[in-house]
This record gives C-alpha cells, sequence and structure tokens, in this order.
C-alpha cells in the first residue's frame, strides 16, 4: 500500500477560508472584530518570522492583529506588565507571547499570566484541566491541528489505537487529551517507553511529536495506519551543503505501509497558524456572549 498524503497546506487554507467567513459574519450582524495579540520579546530570527507570518494571516482573515516588540533586555515585570494591560484590552481578544523568551524571564509565569479566556495558544494550566475534564476552553494549536488532519483522515476515531511519541505539554499530552475526547484509545510514549517499534507497529494512527529527525521507521508503522508527522527538524545535506526540514518519521519508507501520512513541510506545520485563528475567532464570541461557531 502506498499512503495517501495529507495535504496540510489544502486543509489549512480551507480551514482559513471558512474562519475569514465567520470573522465577515461576525462583524455583520454582531459589530464583533477579534484581535489578535502577539508579544515579541528580542531579536531572534526564527521567532521574527512566526510573528510576522501570524500578523499576515491574521490581517487575511479579517481580523485585528495587535504586535508589540519589546528588547531583549525587558524584564519579566515589565513583560507581564504589557500581558496585562493586554488582559484589561477590550479590542484584545486573544493574546500569545512568542516563545522561547530570554532566559531572564520565566516562561511558565508569562503563561500562567495571560487571561485564561484570552490564551489561544491554550497553554495556561486552567485550559489544560479544562481539556483534561472535556470542557469547552482554548486548545493548543498543533495538537488541535494534528488531530483535524486525523478526523479528516480516517472519519470518527472512535475506538482506533493512537500511539503518541512525546509527552510535552505543546504537543504530545494535549494530543492524548483531544484523542481521548474523541474517544481513541490513547498510549502516551515518551523517551523512557519501552519497545517502542512493536508498540507504535499496534497503532491505526501514530502522532510522532519528538524532535528527533526520521526516527519513526517505515517498518514502525502497520499496514493502512494513519502517520501525523508534528516533527520540525532541520538536517544538513552534506551534498549541497544546505539544509533541509525533515519531520520526525522516516517519511519515504514509512509511505510504503501508511494509509495516510501527513509530509513534511505542508502537513501539520500549516494547520499550527489556522487553528491559532480558530481560537481567536472562538474567544471573541465567548467574550461577546456569543455560541460558539462551526470551525
Ligand atoms: P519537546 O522536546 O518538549 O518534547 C519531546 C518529547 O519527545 C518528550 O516528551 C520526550 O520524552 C520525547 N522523546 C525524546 N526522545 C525520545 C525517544 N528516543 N523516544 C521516544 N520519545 C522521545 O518537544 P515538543 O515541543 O513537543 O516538539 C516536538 C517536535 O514537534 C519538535 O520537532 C518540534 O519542532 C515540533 N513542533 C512542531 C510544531 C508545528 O507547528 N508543526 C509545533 C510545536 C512543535
Amino acid at each position: 500500500m502506498v499512503a495517501k498524503i495529507i495535504d496540510g497546506k489544502k486543509i489549512a487554507a480551507d480551514l482559513r477560508h471558512n474562519i475569514a467567513s465567520e470573522v465577515a459574519r461576525l462583524g455583520r450582524e454582531h459589530g464583533v472584530q477579534p484581535g489578535l495579540a502577539v508579544v515579541l520579546v528580542g531579536e531572534d530570527a526564527a521567532s521574527q518570522v512566526y510573528v510576522r507570518n501570524k500578523g499576515v494571516a491574521t490581517k487575511e482573515a479579517g481580523m485585528v492583529s495587535f504586535e508589540y516588540r519589546l528588547p531583549e533586555t525587558v524584564t519579566e515585570a515589565e513583560l507581564l506588565a504589557q500581558v496585562t494591560q493586554l488582559n484589561e484590552d477590550p479590542a484584545v481578544h486573544g493574546i500569545l507571547v512568542q516563545f522561547p523568551v530570554p532566559g531572564h524571564i520565566s516562561q511558565q509565569r508569562v503563561i500562567e499570566h495571560i487571561h485564561p479566556d484570552k490564551d489561544v495558544d491554550g497553554l495556561h494550566p486552567i485550559n489544560a484541566g479544562r481539556l483534561a475534564s472535556g470542557i469547552p476552553g482554548l486548545v493548543p494549536c498543533t495538537p488541535m491541528g494534528s488531530v483535524i488532519l486525523a478526523k479528516q483522515s480516517l472519519g470518527k476515531l472512535e475506538g482506533l489505537h493512537a500511539v503518541i511519541i512525546g509527552r510535552s505539554n505543546l504537543v504530545g499530552k494535549p494530543v492524548a487529551q483531544l484523542l481521548l475526547n474523541e474517544n481513541a484509545t490513547v498510549t502516551l510514549a515518551h523517551s523512557r517507553t519501552r519497545n517502542l517499534p512493536e508498540l507504535c507497529k499496534t497503532a491505526d494512527i501514530i502522532i510522532a511529536a519528538v524532535g528527533i529527525p526520521e526516527m519513526v521507521k517505515g517498518d514502525w508503522v502497520k499496514q493502512g495506519a494513519a502517520v501525523i508527522d508534528v516533527g520540525i527538524n532541520r538536517v544538513d545535506v552534506p551534498e549541497t551543503g544546505k539544509t533541509r526540514l525533515v519531520g520526525d518519521v522516516a517519511f519515504d519508507d514509512a509511505k510504503e505501509n501508511a494509509g495516510y501520512i501527513t509530509p513534511v513541510p505542508g502537513g501539520v506545520g500549516p494547520m499550527t497558524i489556522a487553528c491559532l485563528l480558530r481560537n481567536t475567532v472562538f474567544a471573541a464570541c465567548r467574550q461577546a456572549g456569543l455560541p460558539d461557531p462551526i470551525l
């Protein structure tokens, strides 16, 4: 079997199109224009690209984009004061502080300072608790995007065995909670897990979120399984002297066994920004006392 490639770029573009329609409707019918504030500390080149891309996508969806750039030397107190101001600003429905922040600032304190209802990254412990309890909250974007891709490929996930590799707060744990809420049977594997290849061979869905290039080999994948590769790793290509992006899955071999597989790039990556915009629309609706849209 040769896998069907899951086109994350197209699925994300369709989601963004639906979000833009919903934003237009909110403006027309309720006079609400969702606003997303992104705070960047320092000059990290990759973070600057991410922040710029988020700003462009926000405006393309018809929402308001607020951008705050603070110097590398900003104190934690000053950053928290900026977050407080955004917590209190009614035009701002979602707040995202781009990570990593410089070492003298506690990432966890920043996360906990953002109002949970504006926490569009979904990392606040209140939102993690809501997700674990199966009640509405704001869900981390990459996990949400990964599960949307799995559902689009397989339909209902009920009763399927999902093996997630990686247990970070950012990806692995929220993916596990989302899949449990879809009634999948979930195995959450990590660096101390024994017999990972054998475990993966029993999976109907493999979600790889490790950060080790091409760690998941082709023969770990059961015939017909869905493989969602969250990893983004830059590796050297000695022949050309350049670098290229690869995932956590050995794509060329895995696609010979899988039923569905995401490429890197062009799989989970584009879903992350789309789900950030989706969270911002949910946050705006809830703050305006409106029901969640169907997105
Ligand atoms: P992390 O480093 O916080 O967590 C990695 C996890 O992998 C840990 O739980 C660890 O236990 C597990 N692990 C490490 N070595 C292992 C091994 N040998 N066997 C099994 N498990 C092992 O990373 P993260 O933030 O969760 O990100 C994971 C990957 O996803 C990275 O490549 C990152 O770049 C990527 N990522 C992509 C997006 C996106 O938008 N597509 C977003 C976030 C993260």
